[in-house]
């Protein structure tokens, strides 16, 4: 389904991401691991558009298509999600409002409609409907944030959900429940792309239903089964590294 084949990309200038490739099949589930600064947010940003970052080379496919130059809302529509990993807060709109909108658009839904789907899923993630008039992210922890970004998905079931850190700067209850909801989307169909550089989030998953590529200086140096995880929990980075000999 997704296919990313020797992408060198540029932020400012100057290149950070060095030839990735990645293929993501139908309904799949792969985990993207990696120090801080390796490039796994540009990949992420790189897949569904953000104009901050320029490709040089290489190209991204998607169900057979050539993806590379679209707006990121033709993404969108294609079926690609990103839950960011730094949400951002927009003033004035509305939670209720904005995913209203959102429904109408990707998935032709009416606001009556769309109403009661957001306000029953949003329970599942522990919003209470007062919640969702708020505007979006203004004042919200960091668990908040991430379980709307996982709200997005569950209403939008996108094809593919591509998750950046939807771990980092979460408590752990919301972390077992954003977890939880991750999972289900990948049992309706949707396959995952999960970056982080933590394996608690990966805990309750079976092993077998994952693999997990390593990225190092914008390049995936390492491909493995879900196993892997504990391994690169216990040894760390540095140590994965050298006994690869991906260091040279
Ligand atoms: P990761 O998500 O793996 O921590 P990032 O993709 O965020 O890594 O960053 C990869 C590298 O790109 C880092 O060295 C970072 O400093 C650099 N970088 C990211 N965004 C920008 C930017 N807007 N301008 C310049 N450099 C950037
Ligand atoms: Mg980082
Ligand atoms: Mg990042």
């Amino acid at each position: 389904m997704l296919n990313v084949e020797n992408l060198k990309v540029a932020v400012g200038g100057k290149e950070i991401l060095k030839g990735v490739n990645i293929s993501v099949g139908d309904g799949e589930f792969h985990v993207i691991m990696g120090p801080n600064g390796s490039g796994k947010s540009t990949l992420a940003l790189t897949i569904v558009g953000h104009p901050r970052y320029e490709v040089r080379n290489g190209r991204i496919l998607f169900n057979g298509e050539d993806i590379t130059d679209l707006p990121p809302d033709e993404r969108a529509k294609r079926g690609i999600m990103l839950a960011f990993q730094h949400p951002e807060e927009v003033e004035g709109v509305r939670i209720m409002e904005f995913l209203q909108q959102v429904l109408a658009e990707v998935k032709g839904i009416d606001l009556a409609e769309a109403y009661d789907m957001i306000v029953e899923t949003a329970k599942g993630l522990w919003f209470k409907e007062e919640d969702l008039m708020r505007y979006v992210n203004v004042g919200f922890s960091g668990g908040e944030r991430k379980r709307f970004e996982i709200l997005q998905a569950l209403l939008l079931e996108p094809k593919l959900l591509i998750l950046d850190e939807p771990d980092s700067g979460v408590d752990v209850d919301s972390l077992s429940v954003i977890s939880r909801k991750i999972d289900e989307l990948h049992e309706k169909g949707t396959a995952i792309l999960l970056i982080t550089h933590y394996g608690r989030i990966l805990q309750h998953l079976d092993p077998s239903k994952f693999r997990v590529h390593v990225m190092k200086d914008g390049r995936i140096v390492l491909e493995r089964g879900g196993e892997f995880v504990k391994e690169i929990e216990e040894k760390g980075f540095q140590k994965i590294f050298e006994e690869c000999g991906c260091d040279e």
